[in-house]
């Protein structure tokens, strides 16, 4: 086995990270939809002072080739939300990535994924937009 590593990965740093995403995919499949209407939810319950969530986004937008939603929420949580998704993420992807400085290395270098992996629309964040 060989491990995947990019020559032109640049390390970053850490200490500039505001906040972080936790992208909840969904796609097409109806019941896959209600799944993460009920994973928001119980988010919503336990953290709702601490996170901002944001509403279903059922069509692909900005980077993200399916429908989701994003949970937004502080590094104080981190240690608590987290374990908690990879626990209770009822089998669907979810995203992972802060936010520094830069959207396209936060999403490209600098993220990690439960569940499958998708692959990000990086040119629409390399074309210069900015909020994912
Ligand atoms: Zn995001």
């Amino acid at each position: 086995m060989t491990l995947n590593t990019s020559e032109n990965f640049e390390n970053g740093d850490e200490t500039k990270i505001n906040y972080y995403h936790a992208h909840v995919y969904y796609g097409e499949d109806a019941k896959a939809r209600e799944t993460a209407a009920r994973l928001r939810e119980k988010v919503w319950n336990k953290w709702h002072k601490k996170v901002r969530m944001g509403r279903f986004r059922d069509q692909a937008v900005g980077p993200h080739p399916i429908s989701m939603y994003q949970i937004e929420f502080d590094r104080e949580i981190f240690d608590e939300i987290i374990p908690w998704l990879m626990y209770n993420r009822d089998g669907l992807s979810v995203l992972v990535h802060a936010d520094a400085e830069d959207a396209w290395r936060d999403h490209a270098w600098y993220p990690f994924w439960m569940g499958d992996k998708l692959d990000l629309r990086l040119d629409w964040l390399a074309a210069g937009n900015r909020k994912a």
